[in-house]
């Protein structure tokens, strides 16, 4: 059962309550530089980013802020540390929602300057630790964590603050479960969830998929982000993978496909990478099977929407588990991929 937080609104989208868990990202342009960072949020707008975070060092990537959302469509995240003017002047210039950590804020006037402002914008903040923003690595890490949300919590509480998102993030999977679990008893503000500086593409997907993944089975988190040291696009798409592996969305193209054995009757490797390329960016969604033989293929891939399996010097296309047609080999992918647009348009239309 999905665990109960509150409803926090970021520009035109709602987390927590029973709305979806959102995917967002963070860019990895310098923010200042408009035309890329718009360049790059775009890019990610088109696999599906529903939230975008910018960071802001200096007064001159705040100021970018408005220029930039001009030219995109998804809510904007400024990630502030340290400095509170900025926060305010990312405020001003549009952000949705800032990310902040009070603790580091040792003018409380700013804090009460910053509240006010971002509650009569309706802009809320986003709270969390990190393991590395420890000056000294704390004795008990979960403890540590944990207590530095509450205090920034009360921070924020104290001066009548309460449109509130949490993040607690470890790069260690187990830490970050632990603490998360704890938190999401303690308070019912929305969860972001995320294994932080959690490596390269295949340390991260493994990772991460496990800590965000688990989290989310027990019911806990409202927006996810994969942090990749990659293109930010695979950040995106490996949220969306997680969340409709767990049924929590669905989104466009789902590939099912064989590893392949001693039965595979084609080169099915080239055909899965060129459904993935030439079709990874539909939005209706659809599941589609590619199987290296008839023994299994449409058994295995009978909850698939369409699918192509090998046969001997043949192929067949299937629809839902049953066969529909069977042609040379050499015809396969095309005659295949004629069926697949049919379905996509007819998905699109209905
Ligand atoms: S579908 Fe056929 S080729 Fe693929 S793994 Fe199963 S038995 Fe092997």
């Amino acid at each position: 059962m999905r665990r109960h937080s509150r409803i926090v609104r970021i520009g035109k989208v709602k987390i927590g309550g029973d709305n979806p868990v959102l995917v967002q990202s963070m860019t990895k342009t310098d923010t200042r530089d408009i035309s890329s960072t718009v360049k790059q949020i775009l890019s990610l707008e088109d696999v599906g980013c529903e939230i975008i975070r910018v960071a802001v060092p200096d007064k001159e990537a705040a100021n970018a802020i408005s220029e930039i959302k001009k030219q995109i469509h998804i809510p904007l995240i400024a990630d502030i540390h340290f400095d509170p003017r900025l926060a305010e002047l990312s405020i001003l210039n549009g952000a949705d929602k800032i990310r902040l950590n009070p603790s580091n804020i040792e003018d409380k006037e700013w804090i009460v300057k910053i509240a006010k402002i971002a509650k009569e914008r309706g802009v809320p903040i986003r709270v969390g630790a990190n393991l590395g923003s420890f000056k000294v690595r704390p004795t008990n890490v979960v403890k540590a964590l944990i207590d530095s949300v509450a205090n920034e919590i009360k921070i924020l509480n104290d001066v009548d603050f309460d449109d509130i998102v949490v993040s607690i993030k470890s790069s260690d999977v187990i830490t970050t479960l632990q603490a998360n679990m704890k938190i999401a008893k303690m308070f019912d503000y929305p969860l972001h969830l995320g294994i932080t500086e959690a490596g390269p593409l295949f340390e991260s997907l493994v990772k991460s998929s496990a800590g965000i993944g688990y989290l989310l089975i027990n019911g806990i988190g409202d927006t996810i982000r994969y942090s990749i040291s990659d293109e930010p696009t695979v950040e995106v798409e490996a949220g969306f993978s997680l969340l409709k592996a767990l049924h929590l969305r669905e989104r466009g193209l789902t590939i099912i496909s064989c590893p392949t054995c001693g039965r595979c009757e084609i080169d099915l490797f080239p055909m899965v990478k060129r459904v993935k390329s030439e079709f990874g960016n539909i939005s209706v969604p659809l599941k589609v099977a590619i199987m290296g033989c008839v023994v299994n293929g449409p058994g295995e891939a009978r909850d698939a929407d369409i699918g192509l399996a090998g046969g001997k010097h043949s192929g067949v296309i299937f629809k839902h588990g049953k066969i529909v047609k069977t042609v040379p080999e050499k015809d396969l992918y095309n005659e295949f991929k004629k069926e697949l647009i049919k379905l996509i348009k007819e998905r699109s239309s209905s």
